[in-house]
């Protein structure tokens, strides 16, 4: 036997590129390419998914759980996790134990199918995710608009002839929030079709140098931008009556009255960007015939995220582009079923115990999990689960929260890797290599610019006894809930309760049906491949266990597939599904108590007030602020042990402007002392006319030098943690999000 080729989907950021592996015949993964027959990527890939062996093959990857820094068996570790939590239970109560949910988790099949079962599990109201240090401004915003905090619409790249692009820097990050393989080919083609890219940001980033037009615009006054191109739609009437949105809009009366005292001359000078430009960008967007404003992580991690995520439909609605093809659409991923109870949305159900953040998704803020950990008193936080995060690095203040980590009774990681986090772990338990582990986007299908499925079976078995990350997951679930019983149960209960559910719910395509009747029709795979069948089966492409489909009018869109299985999708359609472009569906998936887009929300509206005020007395502004940066051969902290992605010049600079380097009386290479309310770094400076004068800029995830880490490459290539100058007590209200960018900051040249 030799070499063999294995297909998946790559499993490192957000634009699920199809990939070809080569491997050899004891498993290792000897090449990776762009699969060519993927119908969504089409052979598309980036340096990090060119690694991808590397990661696989990583000699720092632990094969083992630790207990105590020692290897041991799967039996001891789960034993000790089991024992440990049960005490810190007894002795503190449920909400003594928090969960913090990591990045990587949303780029795995068993992440979004076991997380909330952990937490379920535990019955506590401690869950913390990255989703605070990076999206939840947008889950708000489309919950308080559309009802479902996951409808969240997507700019359709491949159909657009406008795009106005805020805090969005794809030709690093390949997107998020709008997957797409080859972002940057889809930003050229609509150029090439005569179409019109605007990119505002405070930096002239690699995306702002491919657009028609980069807005220099100051960090953390989006929110000022945006309320002045709604000004000036209303004042110019400019605002479309689109036919397809007629009769289902609230608000637009509220939204004008708000938006008058946000003319353009009044936010020109927060915001730098000139009064007629601001006119014009507006005009522009409301001539375009299809036009999506799309905004990303730059706007969400701000004072003013949620306002910032809810402009950005509010324009598209007004200029008549939401739900329809070229604008901002919403997808429609093959395993969600279209048919599901939904509850309007809200937050606040219940408040963080120190400073009294509202809930918002199930969540508390990142930003409070040191107040939680650190101060006494009735539902302190003594124990932590974490899964696939590495908030010692991306936490804002971080290095409090590290040392709040150190002072935990018990902690529990489900890492692959001994990183900054983890080392304060009890226990760490290692999911197998990414090439022995199944993968379908669950999370990341739900905001592709096509629809799109593609299972990838495991590319290599795994060892007898070597539990997969769902066993893992599964049985950290079952251990957390101190029952005892068997992991496969709790698939089976989930199961279970969804097919209870699907024959019980109006507009289900298995109404009436008998539960059991339709267990029996499920995969024989695992029960990881049997739950995603289900959900396929009863998706709006799905066989519907041979029912009625759910979606009968223009079925499988482009490609003219119904009837999906798993079966089928991962026989027929090895190197991935194209369900087609967008479809119009807001139908579907408006949730809210009116039945309307709720285009002014109260709470929105109720947090203009901040953003007047700010307006009216902008305080102590003028001084220098961090922003954050993005590299096409990094993600967050993940890939820094990965040779291939470290190696040439240092990427982790403070990049300044050169005024600014002048007035410091620094020049490149020279080192910089960052100063904030959270703390200090010194960083290695890098004048370059690209940012804009008063803004410095340094990428995050980096700051690999803390003792008890296990990763070689990634110690050799420290760089400086950012983190260490953000401040968790700025968040953005609403959201509960931490302020990264727009940190005010002093300077001075380091001695
Ligand atoms: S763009 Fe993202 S999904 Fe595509 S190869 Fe690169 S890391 Fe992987």
């Amino acid at each position: 036997m030799g070499d063999r080729t294995a297909f998946r989907t790559c499993p490192l950021c957000e634009a699920l590129c199809g990939l070809e592996l080569t491997l050899d015949e004891a498993g290792a993964v000897t090449r990776v390419r762009g699969d060519e027959k993927d119908p969504f990527s089409k052979g598309y890939i980036c340096p990090k998914g060119a690694t991808l062996g590397s990661l696989d093959g990583d000699p720092d990857r632990l094969a083992e759980p630790l207990v105590a820094g020692e290897v041991s068996g799967w039996d001891e570790a789960f034993e000790t996790v089991g024992r440990r939590l049960a005490e810190v239970v007894a002795r503190h109560g449920r909400d003594a134990v928090a969960v913090y949910i990591g990045n990587p988790t949303a780029h795995s099949i068993a992440g979004p199918l076991y997380g909330s079962a952990i937490v379920k599990a535990l019955g506590t109201r401690n869950l913390y995710t990255a989703s605070t240090a990076d999206q939840m401004p947008k889950h708000v915003a489309c919950g308080h608009m559309f009802g479902d905090p996951l409808a969240i619409p997507v700019p359709d790249l491949d159909r657009t002839g406008h795009l106005l692009m805020l805090g969005a820097n794809p030709l690093e990050s390949n997107g998020s929030l709008a997957s797409a393989p080859d972002f940057p080919g889809r930003l050229k083609a609509i150029r090439a079709r005569g179409g019109k890219i605007t990119v505002v940001d405070p930096r002239r980033t690699r995306t702002a140098a491919l657009a028609d037009e980069h807005l220099f615009i100051r960090p953390g006054t989006d929110a000022f931008f945006l309320m002045a191109l709604v000004h000036t739609l209303f004042a110019e009437d400019l605002v479309t009556s689109a036919e397809h949105l007629a009769g289902r809009v609230n608000g637009l009366d509220d939204l004008r009255a708000l938006a008058v005292d946000f003319a353009p001359e009044d936010v020109a000078s927060v915001t730098g960007v000139g009064a007629a430009t601001i006119r014009r960008t507006a005009r522009e967007l409301a001539a375009a015939e299809r036009a999506a404003v799309y905004g990303r992580i730059g706007t969400c991690t701000q004072a003013y995220g949620t306002l910032n995520s809810w402009l950005v439909d509010v324009l598209n609605t007004l200029t008549g582009n939401l739900d329809r093809a070229g604008g901002a659409m919403f997808p429609r991923p093959a395993h969600a079923p279209v048919y599901r109870r939904k509850r309007p949305f809200t937050t606040g159900r219940w408040r963080s115990r120190v400073r009294g953040l509202p809930e918002v998704n199930g969540e508390l803020p990142v930003a409070t999990l040191a107040d939680e950990i650190e101060t006494p008193g009735e539902g302190r936080v003594r124990a932590l689960i974490t899964i696939g995060g590495n908030p010692a690095l991306s936490a804002p203040n971080a290095a409090r929260l590290d040392r709040a980590l150190a002072g935990l009774e018990f902690m529990v990681s489900v890492d692959p890797y001994l990183n900054e986090t983890t080392r304060h772990a009890h226990v760490v338990l290692p999911p197998p290599r990414p090439a022995q582990t199944p993968h379908y986007d669950i999370a990341l299908t739900g905001l592709a610019v096509r629809d799109y499925a593609r299972y990838s079976p495991p590319a290599v078995p795994l060892p007898e006894g070597r539990p997969s990350e769902a066993d893992i997951l599964a049985r950290l679930a079952v251990t957390a809930s101190g029952t005892g019983a068997d992991p496969a149960r709790l698939d089976e209960m989930i199961i279970r309760a969804t097919l209870e559910k699907a024959v019980a719910l109006p507009g289900s395509p298995v109404l009436g049906r008998e539960p059991d009747e339709l267990r029996k029709m499920l995969d024989t795979g695992t029960l990881t491949e049997q739950r995603l069948d289900m959900m396929l089966r009863l998706g709006p492409y799905g066989d519907a266990f041979g029912g009625e489909p759910a979606l009968r009018e223009e079925p499988g869109g482009a490609s003219g597939v119904t009837g999906l299985t798993l079966t089928r999708l991962r026989t027929e359609y090895p190197h991935g599904l194209d369900l087609g472009a967008l479809k119009p569906r807001l139908d579907e998936v408006l949730c809210t108590t009116s039945g309307r887009i709720e285009l002014c929300p109260s709470t929105c509206a109720a947090d203009v007030d901040r953003l007047r005020s700010a307006l009216r007395d902008p305080g102590t502004s003028g001084g220098m602020v961090l922003i954050g940066r993005r590299h096409l051969r990094s993600n967050n902290s993940w890939l820094h042990n990965v040779p291939e992605l470290v190696r040439g010049s240092n990427t982790c600079t403070l990049q300044l402007n050169p005024a600014d380097a002048d007035r410091l009386g620094v020049a490149a290479g020279d080192t910089v002392r960052v100063t904030s309310r959270a703390g200090a770094l010194e960083a290695v400076a890098e004048p370059t006319d690209t940012i804009m004068a008063g803004v410095v800029s340094l990428p995050h995830g980096w700051g690999h030098d803390r003792p008890g880490t296990r990763t070689r490459v990634a110690s050799r290539h420290a760089g400086v943690n950012a983190n260490a100058v953000t401040d968790e007590q700025e968040i953005d209200p609403l959201s509960g999000n931490a302020v990264l960018n727009g940190v005010p900051v002093t300077l001075e040249a380091a001695r």
